[in-house]
């Protein structure tokens, strides 16, 4: 008797532990909120090298003070040469330390990584759904957007299958974005029924375009505001995190201000060795950051980047696949998944942009152009405005200028469907955006910049309070009136030389 219960209760149990996998695949949730799946960023799986052994160790992303270290130990004995104005010597040392902490990243010709090398990806566990429990999914930055796109849709089969969904709710943030059009381009749309872009370089950003071209250029000005505004909140861009490093080692070598002072100098001797030994091996050898090239500047990048056309034809196939299917037709793809999928794309504007490239006046969150990320908007450079005798692009019968005469978001992709925040950082939110991002994932309808007085098309982005208001019709006269500044001063300069060109025109006319 004692036998049979215990046979009894375990079977029991296994019913137990099966039953509720068995049932799931058939049991529709009711709940009435499909899963959100959250495609995140670049950086969002470390990448390791020998990962398990005794030898593992991350290579992306590296504990920042650690490479800190790394840094000011490498770089120290080559100080005294920066003094001496020997920067070749010095300009060494930094390379030979990119490669060091960077140069294990680098793919071969196929765009594979070596296989001591990888990410380790996160797996659906469970069913648990709901607007504050989403799914997270990360991916190897470096690797072919394709082969993530491929994932993302076994994970949203699985994900469909753990929670008794038919569909799923995407946020794609930054880098996660290109990795969402290569999955709309190839699977469709019919898993999907939502779908948030935050500020996505789903376009290129103008940094890879340049870079990839060998523009390097560096403006003293920007830098210094770089340095002290978007680096701290940027650690997790691939460009960014180096520079952070070496600032930091600059500074806590005592040579910051000498570094700065030399640039003009250092640049044109440098800027060969940077590329040939550092960014052409490293980042030209990955399929992730050629996503970021930007059309006007692809073919170009293919020239200069690609060094031994048969030994990288394998490179050469992924990157022009995704940029020829998919970069290229972000317009045309997402109008066709606008039909059926709502979408919603959030970009930021009016930060100062990574100062590197000759593009460094392009208004952006930091990282990517506001223009690539809205996937077309007209916009002026940073910290200016438009000419007062502009007009909008496309008449479509609505207003998409924004307050400030900055954006016109007439010719976007989905011009009802794009949100402009000013001041917003590169994939930096607050409650605010948590708060709007549950509006768009809990409305059943597609929602435009008309459809909630909370949320217009050009909204300020208020960290400290956590809100956004509206960004309202303002002169320079009136920016400069309520914040003087420098940077307000220059501004109501330039409008007024503006104002001074068109009434002289029309003199002349
Ligand atoms: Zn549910």
């Amino acid at each position: 008797m004692k036998k049979l219960l215990s046979v009894l209760l375990t079977i029991c149990l296994l019913l137990g532990v099966a039953a509720p996998a068995a049932y799931a695949a058939d049991d529709k949730c009711d709940c009435g909120l499909n899963p959100i799946i959250y495609v995140a960023a670049l950086g969002s799986a470390s990448v390791y090298a020998d990962y398990g052994t005794e030898n593992e160790r991350v290579l992306f992303r590296p504990d920042t003070n650690a490479l800190i270290s790394e840094a000011v130990s490498a770089l120290a004995p080559a100080v005294g040469d920066l003094a001496k104005g020997d920067y070749d010597a010095f300009g060494d040392a930094l390379i030979d330390f990119v490669y060091t902490a960077f140069g294990d990243l680098e793919l071969d010709g196929n765009g594979d990584s070596k296989e001591n090398v990888y990410a380790v990806y996160n797996v659906p566990e469970d069913g648990k759904h709901g607007i504050d429990e989403s799914f997270y999914f990360n991916y190897d930055f470096r690797l072919d957007p394709y082969e993530h796109a491929d994932r993302l849709n076994e994970c949203i089969e699985q994900i469909k299958e753990l929670t008794g969904h038919e569909q799923v709710q995407l946020r794609a943030s930054s880098m996660g974005g290109v990795v969402t059009m290569a999955y709309l381009e190839r699977y469709g749309t019919q898993d999907v029924e939502t779908i948030i872009f935050q500020c996505c370089p789903i376009q290129g950003t103008a940094v890879a375009g340049d870079l990839f071209n060998g523009n390097l250029v560096i403006d003293k000005n920007a830098l210094i505001n770089y340095a002290l505004d978007a680096i701290p909140n940027l650690e997790n861009d691939f460009i960014q995190g180096i520079l952070i490093v070496l600032v930091n080692a600059l500074e806590e070598l005592g040579v910051w201000e000498l570094a700065i002072s030399v640039v003009d100098e250092i640049i044109p001797l440098f800027k060969d060795k940077i590329f040939d030994e550092a960014l052409i091996p490293i980042f030209g050898s990955m399929p992730g950051i050629w996503s970021f090239v930007p059309d006007e500047y692809y073919e170009g990048a293919k020239e200069f980047m690609i060094v031994d056309e048969d030994a990288q034809a394998g490179l050469v196939a992924k990157i022009d696949a995704y940029h020829y299917n998919v970069q290229n037709r972000a317009t045309e793809i997402l109008q066709e998944a606008y039909k059926t999928v709502k979408i919603y794309n959030v970009v930021g504007y009016n930060v100062q942009r990574t100062p590197l490239v000759p593009t460094y006046m392009n208004t952006s969150d930091g990282t990517v152009d506001t223009t690539y990320a809205s996937v077309g908007a007209i916009c002026a450079d940073y910290h200016s405005a438009f000419s007062s005798d502009y007009t909008q692009a496309v008449n479509d019968g609505h207003n998409h200028i924004s307050g400030d005469n900055a954006i016109d978001a007439s010719t976007c992709a989905l011009p009802e469907s794009t949100w402009f925040i000013k001041d917003m950082l590169h994939s930096t939110t607050h409650d605010g955006h948590g708060e709007m991002y549950d509006w768009m994932f809990t409305s059943k309808e597609q929602q435009t910049v008309y459809s909630n007085p909370d949320y217009p098309q050009f909204m300020q982005n208020n960290v400290a309070d956590q809100t956004f208001s509206e960004v309202k019709i303002t002169t320079p006269v009136d920016e400069f009136k309520a914040n003087p500044s420098l940077t307000t001063l220059a501004m109501l300069m330039q409008y007024l030389f503006e104002q001074f060109r068109i009434w002289f025109s029309t003199l002349l006319k």
